[in-house]
């Protein structure tokens, strides 16, 4: 008789846990964190359609200080598949209101759940709630800095596409708004720690300060840039942090950056072609090659975001070595 999925699951995980308490950034997660969060994420994906009752009696609130459709939507179901109680709180009127984000997390954190998925407008914010609440944390971006649980599944997305582990002979190539993406500051420290090559394409005006010491290729070429690439990523102009005032107008900027089918033809055969979303048709990425291209992988990104954050919220949520965090209180 073949197994159920449950015990699958549990076979596959072997006991392992992760190094970390929460999800803030990519930095401290090991090459055996990674490895375990896409074991699971993989097992998850062939049992897309069952019901996990894995965190039964366990629930997580969705804190989203700043908006979100599918970020919030996919760690909700995910929590939800897994049996978790969830509940979501968007651009919480208490803060509003001039409660801290410190003292509402710990409110939330007073039901005693497992975990909070926080995003914020402001980088740094998560860790800081993180050092405050017995719950995990789960960064769900903040600010400009990062956006963990993208990189990860993008970075799964990558791997199973090449059928490879590591990204040693891949070349990366990420065109768009770097400078205000937190989706560039995890890929990059994820993608570097997995031996990629990493090419950045923007106007100058674009580009963080110091760009050269985050160990990419600068480039102000798009067309440079993506020769050869093995993966296209193009980045949303984020209007909402105030990037109309890096370039002169969105069509101009679109003219020099954006992807279409001729310039993607300068990549890989194989290459694929991503993004985050949300997706500016015809200014980052033509419209004709978004979903219906076959290079295009955004929806098998989202499908992959689901995968990944199961599994990060039975791995956080529900640990084999009884590990737990102590609160500070204010
Ligand atoms: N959804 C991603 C983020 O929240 C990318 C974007 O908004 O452009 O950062």
């Amino acid at each position: 008789m073949s197994k159920q999925p449950e015990q699958e699951l549990i076979d596959i995980r072997a006991g392992r846990d992760l190094s970390v308490l929460d999800l803030i950034s990519v930095d401290p997660l090991t090459d055996d964190d990674i490895t375990l969060i896409f074991d699971i994420a993989r097992k998850f994906r062939d049992f897309e359609t069952h019901k996990f009752d894995l965190n039964k009696n366990r629930s997580m609130v969705n804190v989203f200080f700043e908006n979100s459709t599918r970020t919030m939507s996919s760690f909700d179901l995910a929590g939800k598949n897994l049996s978790m109680d969830t509940t979501s709180i968007s651009s919480s009127s208490s803060v509003k209101k001039g409660e801290s984000y410190i003292d509402t997390a710990q409110t939330l954190d007073s039901y005693n759940v497992k975990a909070l998925i926080v995003r914020t407008s402001e980088s740094g914010a998560s860790e800081m709630i993180a050092r405050h609440v017995k719950a995990a944390v789960l960064n769900a971006g903040d600010g400009w800095h990062e956006h963990p649980t993208q990189a990860l599944l993008d970075a799964l997305t990558i791997l199973d596409h090449y059928d490879v582990t590591d990204m040693k002979d891949k070349i990366v190539t990420i065109v768009g708004d770097i400078r205000h993406s937190r989706v560039f500051g995890s890929m990059v420290r994820l993608f570097n720690k997995l031996g990629a090559t990493i090419r950045v394409a923007a106007p100058q005006t674009l580009l963080p300060m110091h760009a050269d010491k985050f160990g990419v290729e600068i480039f102000y070429d798009v067309e440079d840039a993506l020769k050869d690439a093995h993966v296209v990523y193009a980045l949303r102009v984020q209007e909402e942090r105030g990037s109309n005032g890096y370039i002169p107008t969105l069509r101009e900027y679109s003219k020099m950056y954006g992807i279409t089918r001729k310039r993607l033809d300068l990549a890989n055969d194989k290459a694929l072609l991503m993004h985050p979303g949300p997706v500016r048709r015809d200014v980052d990425v033509h419209s004709a090659l978004v979903t219906m291209d076959e290079q295009s992988h955004i929806l098998r990104q989202v499908e992959n975001g689901m995968a990944v954050r199961k599994s990060l919220l039975w791995l956080l949520c529900n640990r084999n070595d009884g590990k737990t965090k102590d609160a500070v209180k204010l």
